[in-house]
């Protein structure tokens, strides 16, 4: 029989619906708390910085479906759905008897599944008659995805870039200002928080913190503008369920369902997008599950791969902790390894957070989940060996998903299993190639935790 190698969605197939996992959760995710007076926060107090729609998907327990917008759908189209690859070359490569598939958002205009909720967030922000958006990125790729999101909705959009990584990475700055973005380096002397930081050390490298704090104060000083994220929060994994819900009819169309489901895991976004389609199945009670599955489906075994320099899934607390350094953001109920946490430098800049959003934090807590942690020099081994048989470039985040992909299917090896492992490759690394030439030139090493 002809193998088929890619699966592609028609038009009138592509989901209407994200997926609400809070909805359906026997646990339910703890609230944020406010920073200040120590309440709970509800959804108007989230909207000072946030669109009001964002806001109130935040905090949606009851919702299990949530119509996409037309105008939303309308952009996804421009690269949507995006494929699901049987990974032929590289079981090959490997030997193993398991069958392994990609879901590959790589393809969107901007090289990640960034864009999924970039757009909605935009649009909601349009919708309520706000005109600019701010956010802060570091290595660029939120960035890059809202600076489009934002022309494609008519919005002003200014960036708060780590300067340390702008002046490391400039091509993404040139992105974020070829969609016609305001980049601008953090700290700089655009806002009070910036000018403080500067006084105090006039060479400071920037951080996320330091930009996140200029983009919420620009946010908040600014008439009609909203602050946006990227990762962490409910609502970005919300419309990141687009990535699942795709891919859960392409494995029906392969006639194959997973055993085996890995994602990287920064913040958790890409990881909730591709997975929580597939839990939904098996959110039952403990007994309940046991029962469902006989009759319909196995349980899947759900991996999220973070890097072993910054490892909150396997090493962290569960706690109410700040999501930024500075401690301007709610309490987020998370596995943490505490906001002063000072990640490593590695190259996969979007995985060095200290926390894990709430959601994914109380599935893992109830046993839904695991995580995995990958040294440096194994996920760019495991990156260079997918590029030469898959033929993508990954991400230096992806490359965390394929090293815990390669040794899933090493296990099958052993065990003669056929296991069915799907993974996200959740963007592509045409502009990370400095960091393939330091792993190359032998530059690269692993940072191990040591607590602090
Ligand atoms: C931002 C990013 C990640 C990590 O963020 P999550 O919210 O955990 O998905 C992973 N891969 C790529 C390519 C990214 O840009």
């Amino acid at each position: 029989m002809e193998k088929i190698k890619r699966f592609l969605l028609p038009e009138e197939e592509l989901p209407r619906q994200w997926y609400n996992i809070q909805a359906e959760m026997p646990n339910k995710p703890l609230p944020p708390i406010h920073p200040q007076t120590r309440q709970p926060m509800t959804a108007e107090d989230l909207s000072v910085i946030f669109a009001k729609e964002c806001a109130r998907q935040e905090l949606d327990q009851t919702h299990a479906w949530i119509d996409i917008p037309e105008e939303v759908r309308e952009r996804y189209k421009y690269y949507r759905s995006t494929p699901l690859v049987r990974a032929y070359a590289l079981e090959e490569a490997l030997g193993t008897p398991a069958h392994i598939y990609f879901k590959n958002e790589s393809v969107s205009p901007l090289g990640s599944h960034k864009l999924n909720s970039a757009l909605p967030q935009c649009y909601y922000c349009k919708q309520e008659g706000v005109t600019n958006v701010t956010t802060e990125t570091g290595a660029g790729q939120w960035g890059a995805a809202l600076s489009y999101a934002a022309k494609a909705y008519g919005l002003e959009c200014a960036v708060y870039q780590v300067k340390i990584s702008m002046q490391q990475k400039p091509y993404r700055s040139s992105i974020m200002r070829t969609f016609g973005a305001a980049v601008t380096g953090s700290p700089s002397m655009s806002t009070r928080a910036g000018k403080d930081i500067i006084t105090r050390d006039p060479n400071h490298p920037g951080s996320l913190g330091t930009a996140i704090s200029e983009a919420i104060e620009l946010a908040t000083t600014t008439p009609n503008c909203k602050y946006t994220l990227g990762s962490v929060l409910n609502h970005v994994s919300l419309h990141q369920t687009i990535i699942g819900l795709e891919a859960e009819k392409q494995m029906e169309m392969a006639g194959e369902y997973p055993d085996t489901i890995i994602a990287c895991f920064g913040g958790g976004s890409n990881f909730g997008g591709l997975a929580f389609p597939f839990m939904r199945h098996q959110l039952k009670s403990q007994e309940l599950r046991a029962e469902s599955q006989e009759a319909s489906r196995k349980v899947i075994d759900f991996i999220a791969a973070e890097p072993s320099s910054c490892p909150k899934l396997t090493k962290g607390k569960f706690e109410y902790d700040f999501g930024d350094a500075a401690g301007y953001t709610p309490l987020l109920p998370m596995y943490t390894l505490g906001h002063d946490f000072k990640p490593a430098n590695i190259h996969a800049g979007g995985l060095r957070y200290h926390g894990a959003g709430t959601i994914v934090s109380q599935l893992l807590k109830d046993g839904f989940m695991r995580g995995v942690d990958i040294p440096q020099t194994e996920s760019f081994r495991a990156g260079i060996l997918f590029a030469q048989t898959e033929s993508i470039i990954p991400a230096p985040e992806s490359c965390h998903a394929i090293a815990a992909t390669i040794r899933e299917a090493l296990k099958c090896k052993e065990t003669g299993e056929e296991k069915v492992i799907l993974f996200n490759l959740s963007g592509h690394g045409l502009i990370d190639m400095t960091a393939y030439e330091s792993f190359i030139n032998g530059d690269l090493v692993d940072f191990e935790y040591n607590g602090k």
